[in-house]
């Protein structure tokens, strides 16, 4: 199948049209032309090969809403014309415990991902969804509920639901005191789902000018995290605090602020390592847990309830032409809150 792109043609260039072949469809396949695919800033941590050697030409995307335009002749869960969102991975072994629990993030032998990344035949380069159209097998997409903004949804298939499945699996529910460390793509859903969930919800920022959409956005308090100092009556407070910094930073002051048996959940993938006190971790018996993505079954959890709650993204739609500008102002820490691509510039 033709496809138009944007891809970063070796490590570190600029984005530029790009025309490749996707695979036919087929038998348990679903075609989808793309409206709107987010910028996530693990694509350009990619581009930019901060996480180790990538595959070029990269098409990257990982955040894509679309509208369904053809069925393999044994897909039985979508239908032409129905919305349908693709997330972080294409594939998984499926047979492994993770994939058998719903948890294909955690694949045993590797979930295959949304690009930088081969296919499960070993061969095909997976292309993403900085593009005008995709093929995906019916398992590994899911339904979009149709009250909601599609261009806000795009985001949800990666930041949403990274940011959800942390607080289900801590358990997070009204009284609890969540922080938030980072309010950009991912960050700004952890306060609109702490906040859907009932939780009292902090935001750390080293961004001042963030502080009203942080609070209309439905977190509690906000909290300037350049001087230091201001965080000490913020000591052993909190249940969870969620680590969303594309950055390296200091680990150690925000596991002070946990509570007896608080949780650092370390989402960011800065790719260096962090360094930690023994001290801050014995005492008051606290955790560092990673979380990554979500499950093919939470991700469809997720977008109903942000179908139930009308929770999306807060988008700043873009074309094609901009996706080189909007890579630096990510990295800038200048989105509001997420940049998604209108595909149709593509
Ligand atoms: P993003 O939109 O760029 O947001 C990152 C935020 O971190 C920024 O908006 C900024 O928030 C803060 N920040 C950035 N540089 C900083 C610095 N030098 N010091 C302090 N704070 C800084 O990125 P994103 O798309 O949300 O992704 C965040 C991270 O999560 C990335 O590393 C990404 O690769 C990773 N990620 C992980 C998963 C997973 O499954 N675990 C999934 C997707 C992405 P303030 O302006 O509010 O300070
Ligand atoms: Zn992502």
């Amino acid at each position: 199948m033709k496809s138009r792109g944007l891809a970063a043609l070796q490590a570190n260039a600029a984005l530029t049209t790009f025309d490749f072949n996707r695979r036919e469809l087929g038998e348990h396949d679903v075609n989808l032309d793309i409206a709107y695919s987010g910028i996530c800033h693990s694509d350009i941590h990619q581009v930019r090969q901060e996480w180790g050697p990538a595959i070029f030409p990269m098409v990257p995307g990982h955040e894509i809403a679309g509208t369904v335009t053809g069925i393999g002749s044994s897909v039985t869960k979508f239908a032409v014309g129905d919305l349908i969102g693709v997330g972080v991975y294409i594939d998984s072994c499926r047979t492994c415990e993770s994939c058998k629990q719903g948890l294909q993030q955690y694949c045993e032998s590797g979930m295959t991902g949304t690009y930088n990344s081969l296919e499960r035949d070993g061969k095909t380069v997976a292309y993403g969804g900085y593009s005008n159209n995709f093929v995906i097998n019916q398992d590994y997409a899911v339904h979009i509920p149709a009250n909601l903004s599609l261009a806000g949804v795009a985001p949800l298939l990666c930041a949403g639901i990274t940011l959800y499945s942390p607080l289900k699996k801590w358990g997070v529910k009204p009284g609890m005191k969540i922080g938030v460390m980072g309010l950009g793509g991912l960050g700004h859903m952890g306060v609109k789902f702490a906040h859907a969930m009932g939780a009292e919800v902090t935001v750390f920022s080293h961004s001042p000018d963030k502080a009203t959409d942080a609070l209309a956005m439905g977190a509690d308090h906000f909290v300037v995290t350049k001087d230091i100092s201001t965080l000490k009556p913020l000591y052993k407070t909190f249940d969870l605090i969620l680590n969303t910094v594309s950055a390296d930073l200091d680990i150690n002051i925000y596991l002070d602020m946990l509570k007896l048996d608080g949780t650092l959940v370390v989402i960011g993938l800065p790719g260096v390592p962090y360094s930690v006190n023994a001290d801050s971790l014995l005492n008051g018996r606290r955790r560092i847990a990673g979380s990554m993505i979500g499950g093919i079954p939470e991700l469809q959890e997720m977008l109903d309830f942000c179908g139930q709650h009308s929770i999306v993204s807060d988008v700043e739609i873009i074309s094609a032409d901009y996706a080189n500008t909007a890579y630096e102002r990510t990295v800038a820490s200048d989105v509001k809150y997420r940049f998604v691509i209108d595909a149709t510039s593509i």
